[in-house]
């Protein structure tokens, strides 16, 4: 019976979604459901291990000088018997729950301690996290974030907060309040997939940002395409005119990253330069790379 109703719970969805309101049960879709609701199970447990979740860390270059000055932080999870997890397949799904305030907690404290380690071994960076929008909706959530900031003892400008423009687009006071608090306590404030979304720029430019992250998929058409050239081109000169700094992520070749520093793009991340690394790693790389400008 349980089997019937998944099923036929499965087909409810599907119709859902489909023109006309019919759909039938389909083996495809329901795998994929039970994976994801087994997978999301499985998060609480990885949440409570010691050895399921790291963090890796991507350099951010600054365009002009090619030096490192920070490093975002990327969850990666390894599961104990399907083996490493791609982000895009669980972070939507938590993202969806209230597991998302463990799992931002845990990435948070993490990424402090390690700041802490490299503080310690002569190695400053800003480190980004990145923060969901349900996490603006949690009561003290800023500081909470303050107060671990604090336990760690490092400085609040080692840290920046990413949150897509679809999270801080949800035009609330809520959302303005928590980033003005980030902001006062001198935590920068990145929007992140700057251009999937389709917020209004009046609303966006009164946020409390100071970074804008170019989205990847505008980045790696520049090659190819002379509509995204115009377009990163704009929207560069725009987040300047608005004072943000402007980041672009996804650089993958020398003349898109020659291009982006034409054009006074502020800074860079892509795997032209360095894709995501262990902690131990990002020490090693940062001791001899420069990329030439
Ligand atoms: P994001 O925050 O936009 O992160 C950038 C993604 O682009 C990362 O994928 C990174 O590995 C990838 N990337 C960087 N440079 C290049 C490049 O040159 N070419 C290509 N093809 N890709 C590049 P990743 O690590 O798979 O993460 C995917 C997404 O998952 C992230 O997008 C972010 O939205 C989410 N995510 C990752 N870690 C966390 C986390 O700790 N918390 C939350 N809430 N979301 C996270
Ligand atoms: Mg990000
Ligand atoms: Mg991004």
């Amino acid at each position: 019976p349980r089997d019937v109703l998944r099923r036929l719970f499965n087909a409810l969805d599907d119709a859902g979604l489909a023109e006309g309101g019919l759909a039938q049960y389909s083996p495809a879709h329901d795998m994929k459901n039970m994976r994801s609701f087994m997978l999301l199970n499985d998060f609480k447990l990885a949440l409570e291990s010691d050895d399921q979740l790291s963090l890796v860390y991507q350099p951010r270059i600054d365009m002009r000088t090619g030096a490192c000055i920070g490093a975002e932080a990327l969850l990666r999870w390894t599961h104990p018997t399907l083996g490493p997890i791609p982000p895009a397949e669980f972070i939507p799904s938590v993202e969806e729950t209230a597991l998302v305030r463990p799992l931002t907690a845990w990435v948070a404290n993490t990424a402090l301690r390690q700041i802490q380690a490299w503080n310690a071994a002569g190695l400053e960076l800003k480190v980004s996290i990145n923060v969901s929008a349900l996490n603006l909706d949690e009561t003290n959530f800023t500081e909470r974030l303050l107060d671990a900031i604090d336990a760690h003892g490092v400085s609040t400008a080692s840290l920046e907060l990413e949150f897509t423009e679809s999270a801080v687009a949800r035009d609330s006071a809520r959302v303005t309040e928590q980033l003005s608090l980030l902001r006062d306590a001198g935590i920068d404030v990145a929007i992140d997939d700057f251009g999937t979304g389709y917020s209004n720029l009046q609303y966006l430019q009164q946020l409390p940002a100071s970074v804008l992250k170019i989205d990847r998929g505008f980045v790696m058409g520049l090659e190819t395409s002379e509509r995204d050239r115009t377009l990163v081109r704009t929207i560069i000169a725009m987040a300047h005119d608005l004072g943000y700094r402007v980041v672009a992520e996804g650089i993958e070749t020398p003349i898109v990253f020659d291009m982006l520093r034409d054009w006074g793009c502020d800074e860079g991340q892509g795997y032209f330069m360095a894709k995501p690394m262990p902690a131990t790693d990002l020490m090693l790389w940062t001791g001899k790379a420069t990329i030439a400008a």
